[in-house]
């Protein structure tokens, strides 16, 4: 069956009702799905045997078009970051090696590129032409290079079987339908954006208004104007939540939405409440990752809960393991680490070029080791605690999670952001290091700055909220901190750490 039956349909019938509806829209340009079959499909036609394909995903219509038309045509595709660097892209590049480059008729595109012929995509509908039929579901759909959070990115060999898997799943537990419209505001190289964000509403029939890039004004509009979801990386809902105090109707308009989503990176529990608190509206968190898709999330008629992932997603097998890598953590008590692994119809297939890599990322039986730290609530609930390699800090004999004196942190005045990080420590193993960064914006009714949180006033704050052996023994404070451009904190480029 396709992957876009909407889509095929339109192309099938192209008079008929289905080729009316929208699907694309980038500002006031936009696409209906027989439009899109227009412009797709001769693109479609060109790519057939041009072995993988990159695309030069910028957040626009022609990035959406270009990867569908990949798609239909059965060619893997791999979205770039327009804004890495030659080294980042010239690694891309030479590790994916693509024949041919697709961007936007007016792309400037960097050197690193120079040595890919190039074809511009044209998103002005020429000529009706069938969509092909769908090549098989093992078939390599796209090629998606990770965050790169925790080392150098490493591109995951995503089949089509995958995509369509994790879009159903989250079809049934969301009830995710062709009426609802998605408004977003994420960049196009990632799963989130790409995946979710573009081939979720085109799989389901429904449609998209991109923001082209994230403010809340574009999300109150669009939320006014009929958008029924949000899909957003804690950043964004950290804007939404500082926005909301002096925004009344952005408060109405988020309301009103059918779903607010999460994802890509841990929600402060101080925004989540926030938003709550202000819009009625609990943000539904889910959890996921560039090799497996998405692994759980809270279902449309559950309850979201601050600070947890929900349960996992139809057809995704989840276990938590001992350290050992096989040992199940059986324990439902919120409170046993274990790493989480799983299995299903959503997982890639392997790393590109990398046997070694991939072979490391399974066990034996096929079970994906995600790195990723949680516990499970007696519910079933999945609480993420954090990366093994990162976010778990060993100190005075206890394992101790960074997510959750982060967001201790969070809650403090004058706190901005907050990352928690181990280093060595004489006595302790690790000591916990907590990194601030204070609020810039005056504090008091006079409207003078206030200074920021001392580190006795922090540690003791986290000492109360949590417990004594998990308060910070170091505070060190920034102007910022390093983030991707999906807004996740990259720990490893911090200061001394
Ligand atoms: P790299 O693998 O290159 O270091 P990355 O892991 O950040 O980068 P992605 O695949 O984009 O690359 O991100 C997946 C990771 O993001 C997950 O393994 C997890 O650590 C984190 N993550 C995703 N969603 C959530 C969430 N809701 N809560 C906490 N962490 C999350
Ligand atoms: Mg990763």
């Amino acid at each position: 069956s396709p992957l876009f039956p909407a889509l095929a349909e339109a192309s099938a019938d192209p008079h008929g009702p289905g080729a009316h509806r929208p699907a694309l829209r980038f500002g006031d340009r936009s696409l209906t799905y027989g439009e899109l079959a227009g412009v797709a499909a001769p693109l479609a036609e060109r790519l057939a045997g041009a072995g993988r394909i990159a695309v030069w995903a910028t957040p626009t219509l022609e990035t959406a078009v270009a990867v569908v038309a990949a798609l239909l045509a059965g060619v893997p595709a791999v979205p770039l970051n327009p804004k890495s660097g030659e080294s980042e892209l010239g690694h891309i590049v030479s590790d994916s090696a693509p024949t041919l480059v697709l961007a936007g008729p007016g792309d400037q595109l960097p050197s690193a590129l120079g040595g890919l012929g190039r074809a511009d995509v044209d998103v002005r509908a020429t000529r009706t032409s069938r969509v092909p039929e769908d090549p098989s579901p093992e078939t390599p759909a796209l090629i998606v290079y990770t965050s790169g959070t925790t080392g150098p990115p490493k591109g995951a060999v995503i089949p089509r079987r995958a995509i369509a898997a994790t879009l159903d799943a989250l079809a049934d537990a969301w009830q995710w339908t062709g009426d609802d419209v998605l408004v977003h505001g994420l960049p196009l190289f990632h799963v989130h954006g790409l995946i979710l964000g573009i081939l979720g509403p085109l799989r389901r029939g429904g449609s998209v208004r991109h923001l082209g890039r994230f403010e809340t004004a574009g999300v109150a509009r669009e939320l006014s104007e009929g958008a029924t979801m949000l899909f957003g990386v804690p950043t964004m809902y950290h804007r939404i939540a500082e926005a909301l105090p002096e925004d009344p109707a952005l408060a109405k308009s988020l309301g009103r939405a059918r779903l607010l989503v999460s994802g890509s990176a841990a929600l402060p529990v101080h925004d989540h409440e926030r938003i709550a608190a202000a819009t009625g509206r609990r943000v539904i968190e889910r959890y996921g990752m560039t090799e497996t898709l998405m692994n759980t999330s809270v279902r449309a008629d559950g309850e979201p809960r601050a600070g947890t992932v929900g349960v996992p997603l139809p057809g995704v097998e989840l276990r938590l393991t001992e350290e050992d890598g096989v040992t199940a953590v059986e324990a439902y008590d919120g409170e046993t680490v274990g790493e989480i692994q799983v299995r299903g119809p959503n997982l890639f297939t392997e790393y590109l070029n990398r046997p070694d890599a991939t072979a490391a990322a399974f066990t034996e039986d096929g079970w994906f080791r995600t790195g990723d730290m949680a516990v499970r609530d007696p519910d079933g609930y999945v609480r993420i605690v954090g990366r093994k390699a990162t976010d778990l800090i060993k100190s005075g004999g206890y394992k101790i999670g960074a997510g959750e004196i982060e967001n201790a942190l969070l809650e403090y005045p004058g706190v901005r952001e907050a990352a928690v990080t181990g280093e060595p420590d004489a006595d302790l193993g690790e000591r916990i290091v907590a990194w601030i960064v204070p609020d810039t914006e005056p504090q008091t009714e006079t409207g003078s700055a206030q200074s920021p949180p001392s580190a006795e006033e922090l540690a003791d704050h986290v000492a109360r909220r949590l417990a004594p052996h998990k308060r910070p023994r170091v505070v060190r404070y920034l102007d910022a901190l390093p983030r991707n451009d999906m807004g996740k904190i990259m720990k490893r480029a911090l200061p001394h750490d």
